[in-house]
């Protein structure tokens, strides 16, 4: 078996390969040629959690697991709060075939599931990408967003604001402009927003929210989280990464719950990668993405990066 150690990933995937990854798998699943398995879930006490996100992926010949969680003490001893590792099993013999540090892997995988997003649904001509959330995820979410279209300037705001500084450096990075503003002011400038916060109430309501406007809501991954009030799911074209999760643990669960919105309603974003659905179908649209990230996911950009890492002498064979 191939050992891709955590130090490793860094500089090995870019977010290309991890958008064309995502977006094949994304298709598989609307083909059902893959599917997730249900997600294992346990609370440990003391505020860590510790899971299993898994599937098959018949037309990418992968079979694997996601295991990992968060570890609020971690920090203290100087080690990252979320811990995962993806296992990669041949998916005829059921031999472990790899072994791979998940940590920069699921900050990849998610932000190149927004991209996919963006790519299928945003209006072509959008120029004003506005960020929700300035945590960890945020620097990469914005790093792979502005890949999808020609965008002209940042708009961000963050529930803390002492945050806002990760976003402005990663727009500096990007070499875009970058602008805090309220709640108000970035629904009425962004033509693209991301939302990425552990939040347990809605922060984006739909009086915020202009035509037009594609939401790539990605920090709802939990029963209770919750980032944008459930109208705009009422007024929106609302597609995800599986329905089964969103209707349970993402976006969608609270407008489902309030009698807003059915599955029928909602479309899996592979639907549009295959051509199978037309996406957004006007200018004066709104869409949204309620991207939950599943198990698929992780075994894509895992397997992606065994074959990088292979071909770069960066990964560790090992007899089990
Ligand atoms: P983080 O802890 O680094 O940052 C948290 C962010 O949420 C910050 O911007 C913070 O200001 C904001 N926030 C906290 N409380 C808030 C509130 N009450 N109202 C509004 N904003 C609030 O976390 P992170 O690693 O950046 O992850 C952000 C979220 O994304 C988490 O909920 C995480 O579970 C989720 N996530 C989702 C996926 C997926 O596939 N969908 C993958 C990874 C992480």
């Amino acid at each position: 078996m191939w050992i891709v150690p955590e130090a490793a990933i860094n500089g090995l995937l870019d977010h290309d390969d991890a958008f064309t990854a995502i977006e094949a798998v994304f298709g598989a699943m609307a083909r059902d040629d893959a599917y997730n398995f249900p997600v294992v879930r346990e609370a440990l006490g003391g505020g860590r959690q510790y899971g299993f996100k898994s599937g098959l992926d018949r037309a990418g010949g992968q079979l694997g697991v996601k295991a990992g969680g968060y570890f609020p003490g971690n920090a203290d001893k100087g080690m990252i709060n979320h811990q995962s590792t993806v296992f990669l099993f041949d998916p005829d013999t059921g031999v472990l075939q790899a072994a791979v540090g998940g940590n920069l892997l699921t900050a990849l995988r998610t932000a190149a599931a927004s991209a996919v997003s963006i790519a299928h649904l945003a209006r072509k001509d959008a120029k004003v990408l506005g960020m929700i959330g300035a945590g960890h995820q945020s620097a990469f979410q914005m790093r792979a967003a502005v890949r999808q279209r020609r965008f002209e300037k940042v708009v961000g705001w963050n529930y803390h604001p002492e945050m806002l500084p990760r976003l402005a450096d990663t727009a500096a990075e990007l070499g875009l402009p970058f602008e805090a503003v309220s709640l108000e002011e970035l629904g009425a400038q962004a033509d693209v927003i991301v939302s990425i916060t552990s939040s347990e109430a809605a922060s984006l309501m739909d009086a915020h929210v202009r035509p037009g406007t594609h939401i790539a809501c990605m920090g709802t991954d939990t029963k209770g989280k919750q980032e944008l009030e459930p109208a705009i799911l009422t007024r929106a074209a609302v597609f995800t990464d599986e329905v089964a999760q969103a209707v349970s643990i993402g976006e969608c669960q609270h407008a489902v719950a309030q009698g807003l919105l059915t599955d029928a309603a909602i479309t899996a974003i592979g639907a549009v990668i295959n051509g199978a659905h037309p996406g957004r179908t006007s200018d004066d649209q709104i869409t949204v993405f309620d991207g939950t990230g599943v198990g698929l996911q992780d075994i894509a950009v895992a397997a992606r990066a065994v074959d990088l890492a292979r071909e770069k002498g960066l990964a560790q064979e090992v007899a089990l």
